[in-house]
């Protein structure tokens, strides 16, 4: 009998964590179910109100180490996030997928795409149902002082300067990716590598289906006695599409004011939008050759990953084809005039 990592979904022998992610996770604790079930959760729970959309969805608490192998929830000082699989919602549906959707859309970041990213993984109420853990990466600790710190961090619907005063309700969402670029380019001294690092996360939001990758779902931080800002780890990601149906393909316009004339005659993001994406980030046709070679190769990986994950295989089926799709439309069409043409192997030809 074998089980899975809750966290890197290898095969091990008993049901929990792999010894490594044990650490990453839990610092090396040997960490027990939480001694709560999901009612006492929405006890504890202070409810919000937002904007419709995934985070509005998903109630989360905070917790931190009560005896040393149980997590308690807190109102302060949380060292983690909790979001349980959510009670029945009016904008939402198959809900009971969306903390293994979260879990595996972040190790797919984590592991196949090599981008920096939150740890994470699932954890059992006292019940055994599952729920979605992430460790917050604001909390470090100095290893001069060895005492927890609270880094520097800020998103970028405050970087850019929009709040609902200013912007309405939807002031997370009234920009482009390009002018968190333009920011990143303004404030990051490192801002070659950290371009690159974006561009990455917005081409895997757009192909996992993630429509909700707004301005506060990326940040700057700066490291411990640093005075330079880099991008935080990635986080909050999943294919909301499976459970949002009127979401946008993208949460946000790639562009400020371009568009491209695939996108003018296809109406949705293709090759044509990505290149040119990856030219307004300074991204040098050598290393975009690179970043798509390493997409058309993750794709096995990527379906392995997904049947090995805790979703329910209708939700398995369902990510897969979307990623399959997806990645035939941002890497192997584009338009020549206005005859459309489904390049595959061309394309294929020019990126491998
Ligand atoms: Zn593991």
């Amino acid at each position: 009998m074998s089980d899975r990592c809750y966290s890197c979904l290898r095969e091990i022998k008993r049901r929990g964590y792999c010894t490594k992610c044990k650490k990453s996770l839990f610092n090396g604790i040997n960490i027990k179910p939480l001694n709560f079930d999901k009612t006492e959760f929405y006890e504890v729970k202070t409810q919000m109100t937002e904007r419709m959309s995934i985070s509005g969805v998903q109630d989360k608490i905070s917790l931190t180490f009560g005896d040393s192998k149980t997590l308690t929830p807190t109102d302060k000082n949380g060292r983690y996030i909790l979001k349980p699989i959510p009670r029945s919602h009016d904008s939402a549906t198959r809900l009971e997928d969306i903390a293994a959707n979260e879990h595996l859309c972040m190790q797919l970041s984590q592991q196949v795409f090599k981008i920096p990213t939150a740890y994470n993984g699932l954890i059992e109420f006292s019940d055994g149902e599952l729920a979605y853990i992430t460790k917050r990466f604001d909390y470090v600790v100095n290893e001069e002082t060895k005492q927890v710190q609270k880094l520097d961090q800020e998103d970028f619907a405050s970087i850019v300067g929009h709040t609902k005063d200013t912007h309405g309700d939807n002031y997370k969402y009234d920009s482009s990716y390009e002018e968190i670029a333009d920011n990143i380019k303004r404030v990051v001294a490192a801002s070659v590598p950290a371009l690159e690092d974006f561009y990455i996360r917005v081409v895997f939001n757009y192909l996992i289906g993630n429509g909700d990758a707004h301005l506060k779902n990326f940040s700057l931080t700066r490291g411990v006695g640093r005075e330079d800002y880099s991008l935080t780890p990635n986080y909050d990601v999943l294919y909301s599409k499976y459970h949002i149906k009127e979401d946008s393909d993208m949460a946000l316009e790639l562009f400020k004011n371009t568009e491209t004339t695939a996108f003018g005659a296809m109406g949705y993001y293709t090759l044509e939008d990505f290149e040119t994406f990856a030219e307004v980030l300074g991204i040098k046709k050598r290393r975009l050759n690179k970043i798509f070679q390493n997409i058309l190769q993750t794709q096995n990986i990527v379906h392995d990953m997904t049947e090995s994950s805790f979703l329910s295989q209708n939700a398995k089926d369902s990510f897969n084809d979307n990623f399959e799709k997806r990645v035939k439309e941002c890497l192997c069409y584009s338009i020549s005039g206005y005859k459309f043409i489904g390049i595959t192997q061309p394309t294929i030809d020019k990126y491998l």
